[in-house]
């Protein structure tokens, strides 16, 4: 079955087209820069590689455009669009509502909407997605894949904010959490690897967005994104966690708006408030020349996570793996390094040769006196949105 994946943002569109169940990708790329002056749409097959610029005003011409890349007489891989049987959508917020891959429906559209107010940024072109796909490939079921899914199985004990019930009970506040596609794939390649289904396991998903979920026989049981995707891990630029105490400060008496402060706590703090740059390649560098800022975010950073590997692991009352993914995790030997320094007290001891390596396959790097497994794995967002639709199908 050919899946196109879709990831529909507010002004761009990543998509793959993926053969399943063999798991090949016929083609790949990202149309960007939608609504704005001059747009630019990328195309990769095996043989092609093409990066266009184009005046693209819209996401429905900009998914045309990928629809005629991919029937192109030349540079196409398929004669007709017919052949694409499904379409999956990567959609943030399924509240809770949705607990697992869904078939798009008129209701199910109507939910999506009906969740704009609990993530504005994201639901809202992640449903125009929906409605471009169903006009540019009618014939292709369409299917919903929600980051928030995975989460569900979070029980009451740690989904439950210490707030007056009236606001969960009639505002629906809950810890729903996030990168849900991620931890989900990557615990399952854990199992596999580990070929062990009753596992212990803590996922750590470091990218631009970070969170760890702490995952107990395949589910998530507890996850350090909340209501929204600022809570937990100091991200690229994002706080994380901080005392609710200093958002009123920012209000109250420094005379900031909300506004103003969701734009200091999402898109000014975190390694880039802190050091001048949200790319951690920059950050490493500048540390190793001796950049104070730098160490010290570093720090920071696998402190916090170092913080939460504690806290999973008394709540699993135990812990057989941890998993490194996305960007950061899969790449940095330094933060690993950093984060699992000190923790032989829990079993973790990592080999400081393996933590080196450089692979694009699953590897473990924890020392042979190790008790924890340490896994880095790659992530594949987009994979598991196939095989989910392919399953739901
Ligand atoms: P996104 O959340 O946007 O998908 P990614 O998973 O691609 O983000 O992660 C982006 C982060 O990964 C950036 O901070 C980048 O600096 C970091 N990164 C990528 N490659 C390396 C590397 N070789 N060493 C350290 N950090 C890296």
């Amino acid at each position: 079955m050919k899946i196109l994946v879709l990831n529909a943002g507010s002004s761009s569109i990543k998509y793959q087209l993926i053969q399943i169940p063999d798991n090949k990708v016929i083609c790949q790329g990202l149309v960007e820069r939608i609504g704005e002056e001059k747009g630019m749409i990328h195309y990769q097959t095996e043989r092609h590689r093409i990066n266009q610029e184009s005046i693209i005003p819209d996401h429905t011409t900009g998914l045309n455009m990928v629809a005629d890349f991919i029937l192109d007489s030349q540079i196409g891989m398929l004669k007709s669009a017919d052949e694409i049987e499904a379409v999956g959508h990567r959609v943030v917020h399924g509240g809770s509502y949705f607990v697992q891959t869904t078939l798009i429906t008129e209701k199910v559209k109507k939910v999506i909407k009906d969740l704009f107010s609990l993530a504005p940024l994201h639901n809202p072109p992640n449903l125009a997605g929906i409605e471009v796909a169903e006009k540019v490939f009618p014939k292709a079921k369409q299917v919903a894949v929600f980051d928030t899914a995975f989460h569900q199985t979070i029980p009451e004990v740690a989904h439950r904010y210490a707030i007056p019930n009236h606001f969960y009970e009639k505002d629906h506040i809950r810890l729903y959490g996030f990168h849900g596609t991620s931890h989900q794939y990557v615990a399952k390649k854990a199992i596999e690897f580990l070929a062990k289904a009753n596992t212990k396991i803590i996922s750590i998903h470091l990218g631009n967005g970070c969170s760890m979920t702490a995952i107990q026989d395949g589910k998530s049981i507890d996850h350090s994104l909340g209501f929204g995707p600022m809570n937990g891990l100091i991200m690229g630029t994002r706080s994380g966690d901080i005392d609710q105490s200093v958002v009123l400060y920012l209000q109250r008496h420094l005379g900031y708006t909300p506004e103003e402060i969701s734009t200091i706590l999402q898109k000014k703090s975190g390694m880039l408030g802190l050091t001048g740059s949200n790319d951690l390649r920059d950050i490493e560098a500048a540390s190793a020349k001796g950049n104070k800022m730098a160490q010290l975010a570093l720090a920071m950073n696998a402190y916090r996570i170092k913080k939460y590997i504690g806290s999973y692991a008394a709540i699993m009352n135990g812990l057989d793996a941890l998993i490194f993914t996305a960007g950061i995790g899969e790449n940095s030997d330094v933060i690993r390094q950093l984060v699992c320094t000190d923790l032989d007290f829990l079993g973790i001891s990592l080999d400081p040769d393996k933590n080196l390596v450089r692979s694009k396959s699953i590897r473990s790097i924890e020392s042979t006196t190790s008790k924890v497994k340490i896994l880095v794995i790659p992530t594949n967002e987009e994979l598991e949105i196939a095989e989910q639709v392919f399953a739901a199908l």
